[in-house]
């Protein structure tokens, strides 16, 4: 085995010193634009398995077309804004609310979030490089630098032309902690344990009359303001005690679990009729919010699944209350500051969620409380410091996505994407999607440039720094924020305060990342890739903004890939412990390994780690490198006669044109994976284990060994080409070991994709190779049934064919099955006298048909049948009729015994495999078996082909008759001069089949 990890870093060395990728670049420059944009990951230091993945398949593409002559701009480039970078500054700074960052100092704070931004750039760089992907790491687009951030002002600036930003009120998932609003993606679920109540609310219209409500929040009751029923669901007043109350009719065992007393039901009716009844808060003097509470209709929100049918409504705290909220009018209460207290009510300066207790309390003590139990359920958490999240309403700036939705529809259909379902489930998510909320309420962030007039509310957008009043070095907070504009009404303009989503950051990145001159060559990018979660998240950014800005999709071809996790499916995590490092794959396995397992997975399904996949992938760059020794220890190079190729020499060339043109036509599909397999394949199947092998035989024979030699040469020259793109450090170094030198050019880099030639593929040589091929295995599966070692040769293979093709392929083969099944000769369609025998399940004949009162007839047709029809037909699990009736595979079983033969059954024939072994192939068995243990004697004392020897041995009576036969043979294939047979007491007796050898050899 070669030192793999020792000449992947010195391949990487040559590639830098000589600047490999630079010249390629060079080359290229006049050749056709091909923009390929990189998604910006968080530089965090650690480069996980998953984001080497990614740019492997980023740079498989990439590669892929330079090699096509296409000038291919592939810059690297890192997020360096938001809410990650914030939490990590933080936690450096112990720092843990907004309050103590203002305290601290935004500038100082912001400072050193850019610094954090940047530190591990370079280490990414570095282990993005190690795993050979060619981009511009020396130069990565950076999302906080100036240019950056007006190209996406500048969008911004679009939008508010465009009538597409608005400003406005939601509810939205908020993080008291972080003090922040986040976006449904950004939502991370994780079981939690809360309290979930039944509660009565009095009637207003009814005496001692209560409507049941259910919530697992009751911090939200403080902000009640109605109950929401279906119009069309059954609802019941029942009498408990002395009190009534009203529940939807299907939950009544539900809500009465834990009630002593049993139900009398007294009026059924619609949720219709509840419409409009109105209802006192049972905390109304806690609550100290006066309003007109009542009951209101949905059908969309309230359901039977859980809880009483009727559901408590508070619009300033739940995204489904809050949309019916604004349809019926009700207001949108929502007493809760940035920090999430209450800032009204008996629980004023409380964090919201800490006074679930003390609620539950106070509504026991007014006797409100029907029930309280504890409930495991899925609940939302902040991505980044793991805080449960809690729902409200706050100001926000958005863009306008109901506006723009269709435009968006239409443009997702003239991309294409890979796979093809990506577009319907990226189709079904923008169907959706909420309007954008773009702002955040942070510091590290591209600020929102919108100022507004503190009087008359007028709004100023800006699209770039030449807009401000004055020069500013840094356009991040909190400089930005002491810039001012005069309002028309000669009031003064602040800025609002906010920052963007880090997502419009990303969503700008194909031209904000392009400098002024690249702009006008390029305005999409013609391919990205990126994780399947991307269809909420950089999909949909980049597209927002490219329709905001161009009115189109940015980008022409979107591939998806699926997420690295660990070998049971699950999520690979630090603190889960399940986390494989990449540096650690690499270390062991190398790049071309990882890569080449990576890049066979089907790139859009998850990846399952797993270091028996890796292994795999490591024997078949061990494959690679080995068939390069093999060609290095001959010369090869010599000049050939095009007319002594061989018949497999033109099937080896007929199958490199055949796979050039289908790993061509893959590439353009993008279809990476399938790609990825067929090479793999063709190197693993047709060169290695099938063309090497008669290649072999060929020079031990002496048959035009010089054709074999060049021909496996050619091959494997135009097969590293296309190598370059999935392992590039074995295919260069292989080139530049036996290549460089006739080839001339410095890198296999220079070298452009191989052309297939339309005539030199032979598919009907390849089909034909093809039955050869199974013949050659089925012939070795029949030795292993008979314990006959392929060592072994046997005198003939009867072939049993209708095929023509077979027919015709075989009679040009024999020389290659002879060869490879080691046998003496291959006969077709010779007459075997073949004994059948058929055995029919009668158990399975009655599953079967006696229902239908056909098993006796079944029996007796199978019993009548010829049961070579038979065999030709179930016995290759075909549907076989007989007088109508359809035979079911499983009731019978056909045998067929010839006298020493083995049979087995392939697609185009029968394979009968002669395995008798007569006195003069016995003879030559033996031989064979002597000279090779000869021959490790001579591998044992370090002997050179040429050295001369003399045998000495001590033997059975068979097999001395069978050496001193057949001596001057044995001398011939051992290269000795003499054999003596003598006692030899110090030597180890060898056994060969039931004869029994001494051996010794000296050099002369
Ligand atoms: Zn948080
Ligand atoms: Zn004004």
């Amino acid at each position: 085995m070669q030192d793999i990890i020792k000449i992947e870093n010195n391949i990487l060395k040559f590639w830098e010193q000589k600047k490999i990728l630079k010249k390629l670049e060079e080359k290229n420059k006049d050749g056709e634009p091909f923009y390929f944009c990189d998604g910006p990951p968080y530089a965090t230091g650690e480069l996980s398995p998953g984001t080497g993945w990614n740019k492997a398949l980023k740079d498989m593409v990439c590669r892929y077309q330079r090699a096509n002559g296409k000038n291919v701009r592939a810059q690297a480039g890192y997020d360096t804004h938001g809410l990650p970078i914030e939490v990590k500054v933080e936690k450096e700074l112990g720092l843990k609310t907004k309050k103590e960052i203002e305290e601290h100092g935004v500038e100082k704070f912001t400072k050193r979030c850019k610094e954090f931004a940047t530190k591990y750039i370079d280490v990414m760089g570095r282990q993005f490089i190690r795993i050979g992907c060619w981009m511009n790491f020396e130069d990565p687009y950076l999302t906080f630098k100036n240019e950056f951030i007006e190209a996406t002002w500048s969008t911004i600036k679009k939008a508010n032309e465009k009538g597409l930003l608005s400003r406005g009120v939601y509810v939205l998932p908020y993080c008291s902690r972080c003090s922040t609003t986040l976006a449904n993606y950004e939502l991370e679920y994780g079981e939690q344990k809360d309290p979930s109540i039944f509660v009565k609310m009095k009637s207003v219209d009814e005496d001692n009359t209560y409507y049941v409500i259910w919530t697992t929040t009751p911090w939200t009751l403080m902000s009640n303001m109605a109950i929401m029923v279906h119009p069309t669901f059954t609802y019941i007043k029942i009498k408990v005690g002395t009190e009534i109350w009203v529940v939807a009719k299907e939950t009544l065992d539900r809500v009465m679990k834990t009630v002593d007393e049993s139900p009398i039901i007294i009026e059924e009716m619609s949720g219709k009729k509840l419409e409009g009844k109105k209802y006192i808060h049972p905390l109304q003097d806690k609550v100290e919010h006066e309003a007109d509470r009542k009951i209101i209709l949905s059908d969309e929100f309230v359901t039977l699944e859980e809880g009483s049918g009727l559901v408590h409504c508070a619009p300033g705290h739940g995204p489904e209350d809050f949309i019916i909220g604004k349809r019926f009018g009700v207001e949108i209460y929502s007493p809760v500051n940035e920090k999430g207290e209450f800032t009204k009510g008996a629980y004023k300066g409380k964090e919201v969620r800490s006074t679930n207790r003390s609620i539950i309390k106070d509504l026991e003590k007014v006797g409100a409380l029907i029930r309280e139990e504890e409930i495991s359920h899925r609940y939302p958490h902040c991505w980044r410091c793991k805080t449960p999240l809690i729902f409200m309403t706050t100001d926000q700036w958005f863009i306008n996505i109901s506006q723009v939705r269709d435009k968006m529809l239409e443009e997702i259909d003239k991309v294409e994407w890979q796979p093809k379902f990506a577009r319907t489930r990226f189709k079904d998510f923008v169907s959706n999607a909420p309007d954008w909320c773009i702002s955040r309420q942070r510091f590290w962030g591209i600020p929102l440039p919108v100022w507004e007039c503190k009087k008359c509310k007028k709004i100023k957008v800006i699209g770039s720094k030449d807009e401000l009043p004055k020069k500013l070095e840094d356009l991040h907070k909190p400089y930005i924020d002491k810039i001012k504009f005069k309002c028309e009404c000669g009031e003064e303009m602040n800025r609002v305060e906010d920052v963007l989503d880090v997502w419009m950051d990303s969503g700008n990145v194909i031209w904000a990342s392009l400098n002024e001159e690249e702009r006008k060559i390029y305005k999409k990018t013609q391919f990205i890739i990126e994780g399947k979660d991307q269809t909420r998240g950089w999909f949909y950014s980049l597209l927002g903004s490219g329709i905001i800005k161009w009115d189109e999709a940015p980008y022409e071809t979107v591939m998806m890939h699926g997420w690295f996790v660990d070998e049971k499916g699950e999520k690979m995590s630090k603190s889960v412990g399940n986390f494989v490092p990449f540096d650690d794959m690499i270390a062991k396995y190398g790049a071309d390994t990882f890569r080449l397992w990576g890049l066979s997975c089907v790139t859009w399904e998850d990846v399952k780690f797993s270091w028996g996949e890796l292994k795999d992938a490591f024997s078949t760059v061990n494959t690679v490198y080995n068939i390069s020794t093999f060609l290095q220890r001959f010369d090869s190079n010599k000049k050939i006669e095009e007319s002594n190729l061989q018949i497999e020499d033109k099937w080896m060339i007929s199958r490199l044109h055949s796979t050039i043109k289908e790993m061509t036509e893959l590439m353009d599909k993008y279809e990476l994976y399938l790609a990825t397999r067929t090479l793999r394949k063709f190197i693993t199947e047709d060169i290695s284990r099938f063309y090497m092998k008669l290649v072999k035989k060929r020079m031990s024979e002496e048959m035009f060994s010089d054709e074999a030699l060049y021909t496996l040469r050619e091959v494997y020259f135009e097969t590293l080409k296309m190598l370059m793109i999935i392992a590039p450090f074995a295919s260069e170094q292989i080139y530049q070991e036996i290549y460089k030198k006739d080839k001339k050019e410095e890198s296999l880099a220079f070298f452009e994709w191989p052309k297939f030639d339309i005539t030199k593929i032979d598919k009907l040589l390849e089909n034909g190779m093809e039955i050869t091929s199974e013949i050659i295995s089925a012939s070795i599966n029949a030795r292993q049934k008979a314990q006959i070692k392929l060592r072994w040769p046997l005198e003939k293979i009867v072939f049993e064919t209708e095929s023509t093709e077979a027919d015709l392929s075989i009679e040009k083969l024999s020389r290659i099955i002879e060869w490879l099944a080691n046998v003496k000769q291959i006969e077709k369609n010779t007459e075997i006298n073949s004994k059948y025998s058929v055995k029919i399940h009668e158990g399975k004949v009655k599953k079967h048909y006696r229902e239908q009162g056909l098993d006796e007839k079944v029996i007796s047709l199978l019993k009548n049948e010829d049961p070579k029809k038979l065999q030709e037909t179930i016995g290759r699990n075909k549907i076989y009729k007989i007088d109508g009736l359809e035979i079911n595979p499983e009731v019978v079983e056909i045998e067929e015994k010839v006298k020493d033969y083995e049979i087995t059954l392939i697609e185009k024939g029968k394979v009968y495999l002669y395995t008798k072994i007569n006195e003069e192939l016995f003879e030559e068995a033996m031989l064979r078996e002597v000279a090779r243990r000869i021959q490790q004697l001579r591998k044992q004392e370090e002997l050179i082909e040429s050295d001369e020897i003399t045998i000495h041995f001590e033997s059975s009576k068979k097999l001395k008759e069978i050496i001193n036969k057949h001596t001057s043979d044995l001398l011939q294939q051992t290269n000795a001069t003499e054999i003596k047979e003598e006692k030899l007491p110090k030597i180890d007796e060898i056994k060969i089949e039931d004869e029994k050898i001494k051996l010794k050899i000296i050099k002369i």
